[in-house]
């Protein structure tokens, strides 16, 4: 249904988001069609269950001191309904946060976000946890690139590193 979002999983993150406990909701729909595509119940409009602001202020007030991030994989697609969530978890005095699999997204979303991951999933590449990935994590606050929080840490010579 145009002008409402929906979702099919919702749970509680915390490698999604740096240093955030995040509440995150994936949104049906999505109309990329990336090769690979890990959710494809995901791409199906009709998948799941409506995201109303009913909803999610009743979530919000149950984790109440529990979360400090919200985040949406998907919903760009329906940037109003997806603005009013957004306003909602700012309004609750927490951060946000999109996956897009889009390079950008409509510029009415950005003052609402404070992290922004871009760009599709492209197999050869991998993900955010990958040194050559092509998608990108973004502080939209500082326009930090955040990746290298995402890489492995790796052994050598019995240190352990986080790789650059
Ligand atoms: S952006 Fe994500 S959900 Fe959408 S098609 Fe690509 S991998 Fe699948």
């Amino acid at each position: 249904m145009a002008g409402q979002l929906r979702f099919t999983v919702e749970q509680v993150v915390w490698q999604e988001v740096p240093g955030e406990v995040s509440l995150a909701f994936t949104i049906s729909g999505c109309p990329l069609r990336c090769k690979g595509c890990h959710s494809s119940a995901a791409r199906n409009p009709s998948a799941g269950v409506p995201l109303t602001l009913e909803y999610l202020e009743a979530r919000l007030n149950q984790y109440r001191g529990l979360i400090s991030c919200v985040l949406f994989l998907g919903g760009e697609w329906q940037p109003e309904p997806l603005k009013k969530l957004l306003s909602l978890a700012r309004a609750h005095n927490l951060k946000t946060c999109l996956y897009t699999g889009y390079e950008q997204v409509a510029p009415e979303l950005m003052p609402h976000l404070t992290f922004l991951k871009t760009g599709p999933w492209i197999a050869e590449l991998g993900g955010l946890d990958s040194a050559i990935t092509n998608q990108r994590f973004i502080d939209l606050s500082t326009q930090e690139n955040l990746n290298y929080k995402f890489h492995k840490p790796h052994r050598h010579q019995g240190v352990t590193h986080v790789a650059p």
